[in-house]
C-alpha cells in the first residue's frame, strides 16, 4: 500500500502532499473561462514568477502575496479542482482516479513524465502585457 492509495488527500502529511506534485507547471499557465458555459481554457502563457525551464515558482513562499490569483491547492475547495489540469495528481486522487503510470512517485524519477510531454517547459512562454491570451489557447495531447 502506498500513501496515495491508502490515505485521503486531507489525511496526508505536508511532505506526502508536496510529493504528489509532478512539477508539470500546468497550473501556472494563465486560464480563461467562458462566462456563459463555464468552460475553462488553458493558454501557453505562464505566470511571471514561473521559471519555465524547471517549472518551479521563483517566489514560492510569497506566491499568494505576489500573485493573488495563484491557486493554493491545499486550501482551495475541491469544487474548484476543475481549474487544475486533468493530469494533476490532486485532481485525479480527488476524483478517485489512480496516478498515471508515468508519475514520478511510481517511476521514481521524472524521465517518463518528460518523455510523455507532460511538462510545459518545452512550449510555455512567460506572460507579457503585449500578449492577448485569447491568441494563446492550447489543447493538450496529455
Ligand atoms: S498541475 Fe498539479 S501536478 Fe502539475 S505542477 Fe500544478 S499542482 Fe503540480
Ligand atoms: S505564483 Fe508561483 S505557483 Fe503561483 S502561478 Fe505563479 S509561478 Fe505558479
Amino acid at each position: 500500500m502506498t500513501f496515495w492509495t491508502s490515505k485521503k488527500l486531507t489525511e496526508m502529511t505536508p511532505e506526502e502532499w508536496e510529493s504528489l506534485c509532478d512539477h508539470c507547471g500546468k497550473c501556472c499557465l494563465h486560464k480563461l473561462e467562458d462566462e456563459e458555459t463555464g468552460e475553462i481554457f488553458f493558454t501557453d502563457v505562464a505566470c511571471k514568477l514561473l521559471k519555465i525551464n524547471t517549472c518551479q515558482c521563483s517566489h514560492y513562499s510569497q506566491r499568494n502575496e505576489l500573485v493573488p490569483e495563484c491557486l493554493n491547492i491545499r486550501t482551495m475547495d475541491t469544487s474548484q479542482y476543475e481549474w487544475l489540469p486533468s493530469t494533476c495528481a490532486y485532481r485525479l486522487l480527488n476524483d478517485n482516479q489512480p496516478l498515471p503510470t508515468w508519475h514520478p512517485l511510481i517511476k521514481g524519477n521524472t524521465k517518463a513524465m518528460k518523455k510523455k510531454g507532460v511538462s510545459i517547459s518545452n512550449y510555455a512562454i512567460s506572460e507579457s502585457p503585449k500578449l492577448d491570451l485569447e491568441d494563446h489557447i492550447i489543447d493538450w495531447i496529455i
